[in-house]
């Protein structure tokens, strides 16, 4: 049975939901280095298009993608920016959505989490499908 993600659309792969995706990813991410290099782009996206950010998350995480898909800045620096400026801003703004947040639009994302599961047995080719989907979330987050 194919059940379809109702905030990003995807369509489940042998009855996974997406967030059972995202844990498996993360699992490899963590244990091998070859995965982990992308998982700054891993987890903007998933939470990008499970509406989880905040408006001023939202904006931050738009900057670093572009960085890192469009001035070559490596996702480790991100990383590293990202433990700082989000204890900073702990007290000034959450990176969670908060609830009187305004709806969301919902985006046609031409790429979603099912589109890389397929993937994720090669490093090689899943952190390009990473990049990937990435590259398509940061331009349709945008067009929104
Ligand atoms: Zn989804």
């Amino acid at each position: 049975m194919n059940d379809i993600c109702s905030l990003c659309d995807a369509v489940s792969i042998d009855g996974l939901a997406c967030q059972e995706m995202f844990d498996e990813f993360l699992a490899l991410e963590f244990s091998n280095p070859a995965y982990g290099k992308v998982h700054m782009l891993t987890v903007s996206c998933f939470m990008i298009q499970h509406l989880r950010y905040s408006d001023p998350a939202l904006v931050w995480m738009q900057e670093k993608l572009s960085d890192v898909l469009e001035n070559g800045v490596y996702p480790s620096e991100i990383r590293l920016q990202m433990t700082s400026d989000m204890d900073q801003a702990k007290r000034a703004w959450k990176i969670e959505r908060q609830p009187g947040e305004r709806e969301l639009p919902h985006i046609n994302w031409s790429i979603t989490i099912a589109d890389v599961y397929p993937h994720k047995d090669d490093p090689v080719s899943y952190c390009a499908w990473v990049e990937k989907w990435a590259r398509a979330t940061m331009e349709e987050m945008i067009s929104q």
